[in-house]
């Protein structure tokens, strides 16, 4: 019997056991830190054995085949080794594609991935098809395959996953767009980076589609340079009618394959200008999969706030509180400010992943009149925006809260927008949100 190896135990692990056992494998599960109970309680109500704390390598140097985690890079020793013995090491999505033939459209990009996969997964539901939801949200999509559940997946793909994807194959690829993030995991090359992203493209065939942003100079050069299988349909804010989603003055106008849908940019519940390039993407996408323009202005007109993603919370004494938790890298919180428009007191910092800040200078200049660093160590964020506007170093939510409520007046924005990763302070990016919601909260009380 094949012995299928599985490392790391979380959402994607554990779907990959299940499918693993459905599939006949003879499997094992290691995690180096702690199991959840919820994932403990399936393996163990399916007999999957597993260890946790540690990863004996007895047991695991027997595989056929191992599926890792995409929170384990490449370069640690283990995977070293597993592949120098000529072990196949695959992520859990390819695991996954090669025992399905349902339809895949998959999300990748620095940012917008979660609300684009969200968004497009929305429309077709409510457009009435069986799609289910992927990759880095929603349940794992090798558990949804053993129960051969949808005949739709709508997937985020992060770098990581891809990296550990060989024979996948898309049928409609969407890349949001490329800009610097996770170098830390790519030798610090942005080119390997890039180059992670692009393979979303591989053994995708002629009749396939891929949409990407062309605003995007890195997107839109790699792609003019290079051969690209499938049909291209590229997005621009501007009003660029070559392309197959363009600006008409407010009107977002989509055409694929002789057909044109339009909308104006305030009937999509999601708004700032990145959320027109989603929207585009999700667009075309629908386009593809033939969904109607009912179905689809509806879908775009009821989709939900996404959380932690410029998130309104609340309004008090006037002044609106935003939570922009998940704008982890310089580019997103970009975003976030070019879409203010009132006077912005700005909380920022935290895990600085080697951040450039200089691109956001012209809009700090214009629209912030006080930055709130909260973090452990402040001293480049202080150092980059101290002579652009006023500064404040604080070290916990706490102290933050107290000043931005003190010093915000009636018509201002206060906009968690980090720039950085939440490890210094908080569990993760979702534990800042929701607690910087409560703090919110508690200004009204
Ligand atoms: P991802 O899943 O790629 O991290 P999200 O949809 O979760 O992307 O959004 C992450 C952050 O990036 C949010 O704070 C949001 O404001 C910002 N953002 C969303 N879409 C885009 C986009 N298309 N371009 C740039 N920034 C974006």
């Amino acid at each position: 019997m094949e012995r299928l190896v599985i490392l790391g135990g979380g959402e994607s692990g554990t779907g990959a056991a299940l499918l693993g056992k459905k599939l006949g494998y003879n499997v094992f599960l290691s995690d180096k830190g702690k199991l959840a109970d919820k994932y403990k309680n399936v393996l163990e109500r399916e007999n999957i054995p597993y260890e946790e704390g540690k990863h004996t390598e007895e047991k695991i140097f027997t595989a056929t085949l191992v599926v890792k985690s995409p929170g384990i890079p490449d370069k640690v020793p283990m995977i070293k080794a597993l592949r120098e013995r000529g072990i196949e090491v695959i992520s859990e999505i390819e695991f996954a594609g090669r025992h399905t033939d349902a339809t895949m459209y998959c999300i990748t990009g620095s940012n917008g991935k979660t609300t684009t996969t969200l968004l497009l997964h929305h429309i077709l539901k409510n457009a009435g098809y069986d799609v289910g939801l992927a990759g880095n949200v929603g349940s794992s999509l090798a558990a949804q395959v053993a129960e051969n559940k949808h005949r739709f997946y709508v997937v985020e793909l992060s770098s990581f996953q891809l990296d550990g994807m060989f024979r996948f194959k898309c049928d409609t690829a969407i890349l949001t767009n490329i800009t610097p993030d996770h170098l830390d995991r790519y030798d610090y090359k942005f080119e390997n980076y890039v180059d992670s992203k692009f393979r979303i493209l591989n053994n995708m065939r002629p009749e396939d589609l891929f949409i990407c942003g062309y605003d995007c100079d890195v997107v839109r050069e790699r792609v003019g340079r290079m051969g690209v299988v499938p049909s291209v349909a590229g997005f621009t804010y501007s009003e660029d009618e070559h392309l197959q989603a363009f600006m008409r003055g407010n009107i977002v106008v989509a055409r694929l394959e002789g057909r044109e849908f339009c909308i104006d940019k305030k009937d999509i519940t999601i708004q700032g200008r990145h959320n027109v390039y989603n929207a585009m993407a999700a667009i075309l996408a629908s386009l593809k999969a033939g969904v109607s323009d009912e179905k689809l202005r509806e879908g775009l007109m009821t989709f939900p706030q996404v959380e932690h993603r410029l998130e309104t919370v609340a309004v008090v004494n006037g002044v609106t509180y935003i939570n922009d938790s998940k704008a982890t890298n310089v580019d997103s919180a970009w975003y976030a400010l070019d879409s203010m428009h009132a006077p912005v007191v700005w909380i920022a910092g935290g895990t600085d992943k080697g951040n450039d800040y200089s691109v956001l200078f012209d809009l700090v200049r214009e629209k912030v009149k006080l930055l709130i660093c909260m973090g452990v160590d402040n001293r480049k964020l202080i150092d980059a925006f101290s002579p652009i506007c006023e500064v404040l170093d604080t070290h916990s939510l706490d102290e933050t809260m107290a000043i931005a409520s003190q010093r915000a007046e009636e018509g201002d924005v206060v906009l968690l927008s980090p720039c950085c990763a939440s490890f210094d302070l908080f569990k993760n990016y979702e534990n800042r949100g929701e607690l910087f919601k409560e703090k919110v909260r508690e200004l009204i009380k």
